[in-house]
């Protein structure tokens, strides 16, 4: 028997990503809150743009993206050839952590980062580092203090996930100006389009060769299982990225869809517009409950109830009451619940559950 070879060092140290969940046994039509998707669904016009392909199939994509690319621009009112587009923003930070990282470099992210920086970071063989946050939020003075030579992506999502907190456009600056050379900061932008004010590190992108920005139409947009992604960066970053990106990484039915919404403002408009509103009643309701809650700057609030037992119990009563959310015991939150802000009615359901729970305990 010969043996077949040994994966690359880093690889099996990958704990598997964990997904929001999507189902309670015995429960035929949960709702479904564990995953940050957009409660309104896509817009009508990306659903018939996608109906309108279906009978392409057969056709191959386009390579370059050039005309999803000139939509996002002339919306974001970015330079088309800056942009990259992927299958959801995680394989632009795949990309990013293969291009730039490699055995002997660090990563870095922080104490509640996404999980996939840490996976991304690992599958290039690369030592991913993970640095303390502050009250929940991003600690820029720990990241530049233990930025050094072998450090050559930071991760950081703002607004974060699962925190919902914000960094204001100073604590960035002073982020992407105190990097060591041969560092690129990382603008993971995937809740960007909440954060009222926010250009998602536009201006820091186009001032700096160092800085990159991700986006996704998996969250505002409400495409999560069209899976699109792009990032924006210097010029020369992208000429990087796309020699090792797939030539047909995106459908022609991604691309279609993926269009269309970034066209029709007046639907995400009107979705982050009822999120606004129905974020600040959700958290004002959990805090009535005695529940703490950060300002949210995103689509979910991170509801921080006594203690582990207690956030456990709280889950288990959301899940009788037919409703799942996120248990983010893995991102260092085992006290807290992570509950994506729903429709109006949607929402009621959950302080009702709450409530009912606060008072049964
Ligand atoms: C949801 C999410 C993403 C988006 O991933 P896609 O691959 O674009 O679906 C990226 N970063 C964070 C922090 C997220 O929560």
């Amino acid at each position: 028997m010969t043996t077949p070879p040994a994966p690359q060092p880093g690889i099996m140290e990958i704990a598997l990503y964990q997904g929001g969940a999507s189902e309670i046994a015995g429960q035929s039509d949960p709702l479904k809150l564990s995953s940050n998707e957009n409660p309104f669904g896509p817009s009508p016009a990306a659903v018939a743009a996608m109906a309108g392909v279906l009978g392409e199939a057969h056709r191959y994509p386009s390579t370059d993206h050039a005309a999803l690319r000139a939509a996002i621009a002339r919306v974001e009112g970015m330079d088309p050839d800056r942009i990259i587009c992927g299958v959801g923003s995680d394989e632009v930070l795949h990309l990013l952590c293969q291009a730039y990282a490699g055995p002997g470099t660090e990563v870095m992210h922080t104490e509640h980062g996404f999980a996939m920086y840490r996976i991304s970071a690992l599958a290039a063989g690369a030592t991913p580092v993970e640095v303390p946050e502050r009250d929940r939020t991003v600690d820029v003075d720990a990241l530049l203090e233990r930025a050094g030579p072998l450090t050559r992506l930071v991760f950081i999502a703002n607004p974060a996930n699962p925190t919902a907190t914000l960094l204001e456009s100073g604590a960035l600056v002073r982020l992407a100006d105190g990097l060591p050379d041969g560092c690129l900061l990382v603008l993971d932008g995937a809740y960007a389009e909440f954060a009222e004010g926010y250009d998602a590190g536009l201006a820091l992108v186009e001032s700096r060769a160092n800085v990159v920005m991700t986006r996704t139409f998996s969250k505002a947009y409400g495409l999560g299982g069209l899976r699109v992604g792009y990032g924006y960066a210097p010029r020369a970053v992208i000429d990087v990225l796309n020699r090792i990106r797939g030539p047909f990484n995106l459908s022609g039915l991604a691309l279609a869809g993926a269009e269309a919404a970034v066209r029709d403002r007046d639907w995400v408009a009107e979705c982050l517009r009822v999120n606004a509103a129905e974020r600040a009643r959700l958290a004002g309701g959990l805090r009535q409950l005695g529940i703490a809650c950060d300002d949210s700057h995103a689509n979910f609030v991170l509801a921080r109830f006594a203690d582990e037992a207690d956030a456990v119990a709280a889950d288990a009563h959301l899940k009788a009451a037919g409703i799942i959310v996120r248990h983010p015991k893995g991102y260092g939150f085992p006290e807290a619940l992570r509950i994506t802000v729903g429709r109006p009615e949607d929402n009621d359901r959950v302080l009702a559950a709450l409530g009912s729970f606060r008072g049964a305990a």
